[in-house]
């Protein structure tokens, strides 16, 4: 089978699905590998690197395509909803695509996938088990997410992180507090623990305490109890608007006390919940920093602005989206080596596995034959006539 990889075309991305590294590992299991000129160049991993390792350089995307039985990228149409759309025509039935889809945002561009007939596996929709874990890319970008924010932070916070004595006396340490404690805030407060800062960190799951605690942050205790915190994947559930006004009410005081804020509050499939009023902001020291890492699915601050760095009551509040990309060398590795996992659970004997035999399979497996065929996404649309009939075995 055929690997094709694409240059990746949203604006400013510079990573790229498979590096040079993991190609030996695939042509074991029977996979060519297919690349487009260029396409690692941006992450540090040259065409020669590529073709070292025993992959083809292609002169451009339509070749990849054309010659490839399986696609893989980082953002595929779906999350790259502009530039992405171009994909459309050079898909074709059978054809398989893996990648970013974001499969609980666009109904309508999920059946746009859907019907060029391509088999389509989203990476979000991954389970949460300990074998898929070698396959977990949001749990990649997010480590990367986490770390990259807490560098950019410092280097905007007119203070320095830790502690120091000086010729010039004690200097005392940044205190950082992290909103949201899954993977990217865990490693943001590990990050934010290493370059000195005092660290605190709240999340609403009560099983978070004992994970900031073992990263030596502190805690921080609210008293009020969100509902079933937690769903049996791990993720935080959506609460509703009483909850977060009286969160909102009790994070002020530990947020006008924080140096740096790192939010990180999301819940699949909804908009991030507004944690920190422009009032709250305003009771920021001048020359706080806020960086809002779910600008991209709509804030948790109120100021935010998507893609953009601004400055509110002396406050700087970056919205920086896609920010795995701007560690574009380690989070394509660290990607590279989730989906070469995937692919050698996907293929055995050079054939695709059928979605019945196999959990990691069925419940990344979003489009085939001209249909959206993923149980989740199906009822978190209200999608109708599900299950098919004959199509028990994606259920
Ligand atoms: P995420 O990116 O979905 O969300 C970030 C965090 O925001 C979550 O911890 C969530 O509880 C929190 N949050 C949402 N709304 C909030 C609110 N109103 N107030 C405060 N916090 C709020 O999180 P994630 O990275 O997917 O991690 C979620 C959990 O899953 C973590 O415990 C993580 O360790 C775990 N996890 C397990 C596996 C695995 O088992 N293989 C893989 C990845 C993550």
């Amino acid at each position: 089978m055929i690997i094709g990889v694409p240059k990746e075309t949203y604006p400013g991305e510079r990573r790229v699905a498979l590096v040079p590294v993991v190609i030996p590992n695939l042509a074991k299991a029977g996979f060519q590998v297919v690349v487009e000129a260029g396409a690692g160049e941006q992450a540090g991993y040259p065409d020669a690197l590529y073709i070292d390792k025993g992959a083809r350089i292609l002169p451009d995307r339509a070749a990849v395509f054309s010659g490839a039985d399986i696609v893989a990228q980082v953002l595929c149409y779906g999350s790259n909803d502009v530039a992405g759309k171009t994909d459309l025509p050079l898909m074709r039935p059978g054809q398989v695509l893996i990648g970013f889809l974001r499969p609980l945002g666009s109904a309508d561009i999920l059946q746009q996938v859907a019907q060029t007939g391509v088999t389509s596996f989203s990476v979000e929709l991954m389970p949460r088990t300990t074998r898929a874990q070698s396959m977990d890319a949001l749990s990649s970008m997010g480590t990367i997410c986490g770390y990259k924010a807490v560098l950019i932070a410092a280097d905007v916070l007119p203070r320095i992180f830790p502690m120091m004595t000086t010729a010039a006396g004690t200097v005392t340490p940044a205190r950082v507090l992290i909103i949201g404690v899954g993977v990217a805030g865990l490693q943001a407060i590990a990050t934010a623990r290493r370059l000195g800062a005092v660290v605190s960190a709240y999340d609403m799951r009560p099983a978070a305490k004992e994970q900031v605690q073992s990263l030596g942050g502190r805690f921080v205790e609210l008293p009020i109890e969100a509902k079933n915190a937690q769903d049996a994947r791990g993720y935080g559930t959506a609460q509703d608007e009483a909850f977060y006004a009286k969160q909102r009410e009790l994070l002020g005081r530990v947020i006008a006390e924080s140096d740096v804020v790192i939010t990180t509050a999301v819940v699949p499939g909804k908009k991030a919940p507004v944690l920190v009023t422009a009032e709250m902001v305003k009771g920021m020291a001048p020359g706080s920093v806020m960086f809002d890492l779910a600008a991209e699915r709509g804030g948790n601050c109120e100021l935010t602005r998507a893609g953009e760095t601004i400055v509110a009551y002396g406050v700087t509040i970056i919205g920086r989206i896609n920010v795995a990309s701007e560690v574009p060398y380690h989070a394509s590795q660290m990607y590279a080596r989730n989906l070469t996992s995937f692919l050698l659970n996907l293929v055995k004997d050079g054939k695709m596995r059928p979605a019945s035999e196999d959990e990691i399979i069925r419940e990344t497996l979003l489009t085939r034959d001209g249909e959206i065929v993923n149980a989740r996404v199906r009822e978190f649309f209200a999608l109708p006539n599900w299950p098919h009939k004959g199509r028990s075995d994606l259920r």
